[in-house]
């Protein structure tokens, strides 16, 4: 039998309908792939990256498929940034359904070594920065009485890894934000759930040095890493219909590495 791996976006199963997305770090890897399976579902899709050229393969990937999408660009972590952009998305479309916080960057080192700038860059891009859009978007959920936010956290924020104490922080810091969130909106018909993917074939990963990427195929169960459609799916299951009595959830996606 064949590798069992997704084609690129997989067949849409989710009916979107009708309602805006927005998604952040969309131009490229996992960000890329979940704009486009949000649009393949029907949903219009605000793709927001720190320049809207970074943004244009995601557009024309989209659009060509006869989606809808436009770009927003701003730094996820600064609160002005993402004041604006929610701001225009709202007011572009009269609303946001689902909010994916997906920007993310590293900035390795072991914790001995690792200095400030990396301690503080990556608590304000992975963190902060999802505070910044469920507090904005919150809002505009609150208004419709319906919303579903999910959240990019890691395996590295389940089980910590050597060289990432400032990365795990920071995605540990998402699954107390995403469990607390839900259970602050939930009786407003706002779901809010996280993520957690293992390693996936995107450029965050291509970056590791070949010796670890062999390593890494040895912790993972299903011996190869995932790629970015495998992570859109689920992201898109939790965005439709079909998740609406799931909040508050934290969920692998990694080959079986933390069973
Ligand atoms: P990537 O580096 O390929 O893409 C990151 C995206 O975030 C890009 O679109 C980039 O422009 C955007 N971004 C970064 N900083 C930003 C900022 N300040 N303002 C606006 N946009 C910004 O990464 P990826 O591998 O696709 O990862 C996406 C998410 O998934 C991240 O949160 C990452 O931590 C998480 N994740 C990835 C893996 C993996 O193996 N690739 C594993 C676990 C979790």
């Amino acid at each position: 039998m064949a590798d069992l791996v997704k084609p690129t976006p997989s067949p849409c199963r989710v009916d979107l309908a009708g309602q805006v997305a927005l998604v952040t770090g969309a131009s490229r890897g996992i960000g890329k792939a979940i704009a486009q399976q949000l649009a393949t579902c029907g949903a219009a899709v605000a793709c927001v990256a720190r320049t809207v050229e970074g943004l244009q393969a995601t557009l024309h990937a989209i659009r060509d498929a006869g989606g809808m999408a436009e770009p927003f660009a701003g730094d996820v972590g600064q609160a002005a940034d993402v004041a604006r952009i929610v701001e225009a998305v709202d007011a572009r479309w009269g609303g946001i359904h689902i909010l994916v916080n997906n920007a993310g960057i590293t900035r390795d080192a072991l914790m001995l070594r690792m200095d400030d700038a990396a301690w503080n860059d990556v608590i304000q891009t992975n963190l902060n920065s999802a505070f910044y859009f469920m507090r904005a978007v919150g809002a505009v959920m609150i208004r419709q009485r319906y919303g579903r936010i999910i959240n990019i956290s890691s395996v590295s924020g389940l089980s910590g890894n050597p060289g990432q104490a400032n990365y795990s922080a920071s995605k540990a810091g998402l699954i107390g934000l995403t469990r607390t969130v839900a259970k602050e909106l939930a009786s407003r018909k706002i779901t809010v759930n996280a993520v957690a993917p293992g390693f996936i074939g995107t450029d965050m990963t291509a970056a590791l040095p070949d010796k670890i990427k062999e390593k890494v195929k040895e912790w993972i169960p299903m011996g190869r890493m995932g790629q970015p459609e495998e992570i859109a799916d689920l992201v898109t299951y939790l965005a439709g219909p079909g998740a609406s009595y799931l909040t508050g959830q934290v969920i692998a996606v990694d080959g079986g590495m933390t069973a």
